[in-house]
């Protein structure tokens, strides 16, 4: 297969890059079928490589829309709104206020309308100071079925001007991490602690967070993924209401809310320290084994 577009050849340096900086140098090739190839006129969706497991993987599923905007209306099961799972099931996170019970599992068909009601509770926020500064809510973005959802800690400049989660430098490699799992990011669920840009990058106020961080449960009560991946400090500190330092976090998996957290760098850190990608990397091993998915070949 020769690819003569420029952008396709620049994308396909990136992420190769991007695997040898993660100490993958050795590729492998699906057999293609050429024919079927050439009917799908698409060459990014027909790369035969690694990070496009095709369909045998657990976790492929047709992209869905991005933001949940005008679903149709489904009429969600009453729990939904009104009777939680039992409260005592969420133990009390002292000093950090309880988070909201778990909600009901809802049928995946029913997870963008419960999506967009979240959303459209929120409105156009002015709970907190954040309000202030921000120019778009940036609520969330992926799959609302997905099996594996990242959580950051909250928007930037480029996330406040889209209204979308990791979209500048930082999303640009989130995104290659996410490839180099085998899945592409319309597959995952991405959002934040706070929905809005702190001034000036700073890290949530504690009283932000825990203004804007009910929303980021009921997300996760919504997808339901099997695998939360924290983001760096702010997103497991404010996802478990327990301040310790990121290593011991790490490496292992921990329960949450009735899925299971792992946590790694945020991927600021990792663009000014490229050192910790391979640590960073073995932390997302230890989410694709729980997914059931295979690591690429490794030298
Ligand atoms: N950093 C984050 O934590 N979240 C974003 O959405 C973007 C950058």
């Amino acid at each position: 297969m020769i690819f003569n577009d420029s952008a396709t050849r620049e994308a396909l340096s990136e992420r190769l890059r991007f695997y040898r900086e993660l100490g993958i140098g050795e590729f492998y090739r699906r057999p293609v079928d050429e024919s079927a190839w050439a009917q799908s006129g698409s060459e990014a969706e027909s790369l035969s490589s690694p990070e496009n497991p095709g369909p045998t993987s657990p976790l492929v599923q047709e992209p869905q829309r991005r933001e949940p905007a005008a679903a149709a209306p489904t009429a969600l099961p009453a729990a939904f709104h009104s009777s939680p799972i039992e409260e005592s099931l969420i133990a009390p996170r002292k000093p950090f206020p309880a988070p909201p019970a778990q909600t009901p599992a809802l049928p995946p068909e029913q997870h963008f309308a419960a999506l967009k009601l979240i959303r459209d509770e929120i409105g156009d926020c002015t709970r907190c100071a954040l309000a202030q500064g921000r120019n778009k809510i940036v609520f969330g973005d992926g799959d609302p079925n997905a099996k594996l959802m990242f959580v950051g800690e909250g928007p930037g400049a480029d996330e406040d001007a889209q209204g979308l989660p990791f979209v500048g430098r930082g999303g640009q490699l989130l995104n290659n991490m996410i490839n180099a799992m085998g899945l592409q990011r319309e597959q995952v669920y991405i959002a934040n602690v706070v929905k809005c840009r702190p001034p000036a990058n700073r890290t949530p106020e504690p009283d932000e967070a825990h203004t804007c961080s009910p929303f980021l449960f009921r997300q996760i009560d919504v997808v339901r993924p099997k695998i939360i991946v924290a983001l760096g400090q702010t997103a497991v500190t404010y996802l478990t209401g327990e301040k310790k330092p990121l290593s011991a976090w790490r490496g292992t998996v921990h329960p949450l809310r009735g899925t299971k957290l792992i946590v790694t760098y945020h991927p600021a850190f990792l663009l000014r320290d490229p050192n910790q990608k391979k640590h960073a990397w073995a932390d997302l091993q230890i989410a694709m084994r729980e997914l059931g998915l295979t690591p690429p070949a490794r030298k």
